[in-house]
């Protein structure tokens, strides 16, 4: 098989076409990749591309080790990339494969540069006991630290998700603190994987996109929490939360009160902590506020 390579630039996105000799004839022969944005930073969710697969093609493929999964978009396929806060930036490799019935697979890959991005410094003193933990809180912190992440790994098979993501509070100021190397009482800690509104107690906080309630916990360190399943691997998250108006497996729409701001668990006072993971990726839930497909 012979595969020709060519680069350019439309639309501001960046745009591989390869063409394919001489596996598949007609509407298979031309597949086209756009990374959206054409050059996602460290942190980002974005979105890729595939246009010239037939609808029944079935769609794999990975952005380095983490897998994508593709949904039916506007007479094509498109999967989000989440790029986890701590991503490497600098050329990374992708790869799709192809799947059509009565065809051999088509192999497609590329490189996509993630630029680097500045995070803040946070330094950040709490009570002793919500970081030198005693050994059964830290037993119950790690357990529920577990169960969060085979929650992010459960991935639903349906899109539940349309149209833009929107704010989980009412107001205009950008939350803060996303991907912050944190300093607690003086000792480094893990990287602040969501992002802060600094909003009242009792500010109604809303279901960002259509999903399904996919958990509701009280936890050591998230306190009164809702996870939000929005399918395909996406997930939302509310933090520290004063009051839970919704169940584990409701349906929920795109602003839907799911409860109200409060500070439970390791919080420094009233606040929304708002968290996206795709997949394992803990990604800016800023990004994904600015997400615009057309379906
Ligand atoms: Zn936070």
């Amino acid at each position: 098989m012979t595969r020709r390579t060519t680069r350019r630039a439309a639309c501001g996105a960046a745009m591989l076409v390869l063409a394919l000799l001489p596996v598949a004839a007609d509407a298979a022969d031309r597949l086209v990749v756009t990374w959206h944005p054409a050059r996602p930073r460290v942190g980002d969710v974005g979105w890729l591309h595939l246009r010239g697969a037939s609808d029944a093609a079935v769609i794999e493929g990975s952005v380095g080790n983490r897998p994508l999964t593709f949904f039916p978009y506007a007479g094509g396929h498109a999967a989000l990339v989440g790029l986890d806060i701590e991503t490497k930036p600098g050329v990374h490799a992708w790869r799709l494969a192809v799947l059509e019935p009565g065809i051999d697979p088509q192999p497609l890959s590329g490189k996509v540069t993630i630029v680097p991005r500045k995070f803040s410094e946070q330094r950040l003193t709490v009570p002793r006991g919500m970081v030198d933990l005693d050994p059964e809180t830290e037993q119950r912190a790690v357990a529920e630290g577990r169960r969060l992440q085979m929650l992010y790994r459960t991935i639903s098979p349906e899109r539940l998700w349309r149209g833009p993501f929107v704010r989980p509070v009412a107001g205009t100021e950008p939350p803060s603190g996303f991907g912050a190397r944190r300093i607690i009482n003086g000792k480094p800690r893990a990287p602040h994987g969501g992002a802060d509104y600094a909003v009242p107690r009792g500010t109604p906080v809303v279901a960002a996109n259509a999903g399904r309630v996919a958990l509701v916990g009280d936890f050591f360190f998230p306190g009164r929490m809702v996870a939000v399943d929005h399918g395909l691997g996406l997930y939302t998250l509310y933090f520290h939360l004063d009051t839970v108006a919704v169940g584990e497996g409701d349906r929920v729409e795109r602003g839907q009160p799911l409860g109200t701001v409060g500070a439970t668990g390791r919080s420094t006072g009233p606040h929304l902590h708002f968290g996206a993971q795709l997949g394992s990726a803990r990604v800016d839930p800023a990004a994904l506020l600015t997400l615009r497909l057309a379906d």
